[in-house]
């Protein structure tokens, strides 16, 4: 069967996920995929483009993401989890064993400079503190 595909940084969006998102669809989408992965822990392979979020997004763009340029690449920011947590681009691991692997490395300053500039975080509904809290909840069940 295919592999689904999860972009890096969605690794630190999808645990503070509660349901605002950038349109309707995106967020029931976004819900599902959450709903998915926490119950079931699939193997998925780690990306640094186009995901199964992103297939429901308004920012998405052929080459890309819309939000390329106000936020920083998105790209880059994956890549820059993937360096953090020490994996490697297209590496197929457990939706749980990647978090495990974020958990460990990711500092407060790391989610910082990932997090820093993007809306949600900004509208107050992000911290390093929540992301912790709902990481140890999903790990520790
Ligand atoms: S298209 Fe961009 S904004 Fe939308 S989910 Fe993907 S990375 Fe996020």
């Amino acid at each position: 069967m295919h592999t689904k595909r999860l972009r890096f940084h969605h690794l630190l969006c999808l645990p503070l996920f509660k349901g605002e998102g950038y349109s309707d669809d995106f967020s029931v989408n976004m819900q599902s995929v959450k709903e998915l992965l926490e119950s079931e822990g699939p193997t998925l392979r780690f990306v640094c483009s186009s995901d199964m979020i992103c297939q429901s997004c308004p920012n998405r763009r052929k080459s890309g993401c819309a939000l390329d340029d106000r936020e920083g690449s998105v790209s880059d920011k994956d890549k820059r989890l993937a360096d953090i947590s020490g994996f490697e681009e297209d590496t197929e691991l457990g939706y749980f064993d990647a978090l495990k692997a974020v958990r460990r490395k990711m500092t407060a300053e790391d989610f910082t400079s990932l997090c820093g500039e993007c809306r949600w975080n900004k509208m107050g509904l992000c911290s390093y503190e929540k992301w912790l809290e709902n990481a140890d909840a999903l790990l520790n069940r």
